[in-house]
């Protein structure tokens, strides 16, 4: 999967931190999130502090979004509905175009194919893709996205489908 993160001024996105803590209250391993990421989606910016560095736990069902040696978030203080998290609709997958898991259901229960993960494309290839402030993850969607594409595939279609990966 391409990053599509890379922006032109700053070519690093993901930061290097001492690497990813234990999730408080599940204790699995988190994902090294950027402050940047936590502050523009935590309801509270002040609260989260410019020093510490920030975990994202992506085990579903756990309470705790986001979380550092000194504080944590859960999912009632992030502004947008984590979908990695939930396992029931409405599932986000593309917090930069608004694409749900859903959409790309009906897409491809009307039509067999969808074209979200082409247009998603497009638009991160125009460079308007805002991953590090828009997605919970602080990453690209599309990986999301093309799994979720092959899931909703399979389920309708009987027949193994070719494998788009790249
Ligand atoms: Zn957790």
């Amino acid at each position: 999967m391409s990053s599509c993160c890379s922006t032109p001024k700053d070519g690093t996105c993901p930061p290097q931190t001492n690497g990813p803590g234990l999730c408080p209250a599940c204790g699995k391993k988190g994902k090294s999130v950027t402050t940047l990421t936590v502050k523009s989606l935590v309801r509270d910016h002040s609260r989260v502090s410019a020093s510490e560095p920030y975990s994202f736990c992506r085990t579903v069902g756990c309470d705790i979004v986001y979380f550092s040696g000194e504080s944590s978030f859960r999912k009632l203080d992030v502004k947008v509905r984590v979908g990695l998290k939930e396992t029931e609709d409405p599932i986000p997958l593309c917090y930069c175009f608004n694409y749900t898991r859903e959409d790309i259901r009906r897409d491809i229960q009307a039509n067999g194919t969808t074209k979200i993960l082409e247009r998603i494309k497009e638009e991160v290839q125009g460079g308007f893709c805002a991953c590090e402030v828009k997605n919970p993850g602080g990453s690209c969607c599309l990986g999301e996205v093309t799994r979720t594409i092959q899931q909703a595939t399979r389920a309708i279609a009987v027949l193994p489908i070719p494998d788009g990966d790249a």
